[in-house]
């Protein structure tokens, strides 16, 4: 299947408050024209300096997103340009994200990345730690920063059922936050494979690569 046949059908099964961010971490730039060229606007990478390559390179509509762990001495190379970074998930990387945004006069979109699955390694913030950051003295103060939203990723598991559990949790972290916090707008989860979950438990972004270019080769 052609990638802008794949992105059509994907496109044509969401619904229409669910923002799609196709995932294009490892694919040339070939394959993200196909896709420019189907409409998509929206492209999510998950390292700094590929992104920033393609940025260079590609044409200057594009929306770019960081989706993956963010390191604080490289948020410099995305300052300039990036529109929203999903994994946040300490005010220490928050307030490089301020110190970095205000260099361009920029005002970055943050979203708040939580901790919803069993595995250990991949990041994000308990509850508490949410809480915390959302009241801290310093969050208020930043003029450069906006927090838009949350973002989780699921157990990579074929058990639907924690899966479903897992986006459900968050969901509702994602409703308490919000009577209180009502510029959380966005909450990103889903991926290729578990977004139709994703979006019956309530997720409003997916980000979705294979289903789209195909498997990732990382050779
Ligand atoms: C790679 C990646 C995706 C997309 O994964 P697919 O399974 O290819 O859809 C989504 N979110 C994050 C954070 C990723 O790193």
């Amino acid at each position: 299947m052609r990638i802008s046949d794949n992105l059509n059908t994907i496109k044509s099964n969401l619904p229409e408050n669910v923002t799609l961010v196709a995932v294009s971490k490892t694919k040339p730039n070939s394959d993200i024209l196909e896709a420019y060229h189907a409409g998509q606007r929206i492209f999510g990478e998950n390292k700094i300096q590929e992104m920033a390559t393609k940025w260079e390179s590609l044409p200057k509509d594009i929306e770019w997103h960081m989706i993956g762990h963010v390191q604080r001495n490289k948020v410099k190379y995305m300052a300039e340009f990036v529109s929203l970074i999903h994994g946040v998930d300490s005010l220490k990387l928050l307030k490089e994200i301020e110190k970095q945004a205000g260099k361009y006069k920029r005002r970055i979109n943050c979203l708040l990345q939580i901790h919803i699955a069993e595995e250990d390694t991949k990041f994000g913030m308990n509850e508490e730690e949410l809480n915390a950051l959302l009241l801290s003295e310093e969050r208020k103060s930043m003029n450069h920063v906006n927090i838009v939203g949350l973002m989780g990723m699921a157990t990579f598991t074929g058990d639907e059922q924690q899966i479903q559990k897992e986006f459900d949790y968050l969901k509702k972290i994602f409703d308490n936050n919000k009577l209180r916090f009502p510029e959380l707008e966005i909450l990103s989860m889903g991926m290729s494979g578990d977004y139709k979950i994703a979006i019956d438990a309530g997720s409003n972004m997916v980000r979705i690569g294979s289903s789209i270019f195909g498997e990732r080769n990382y050779n």
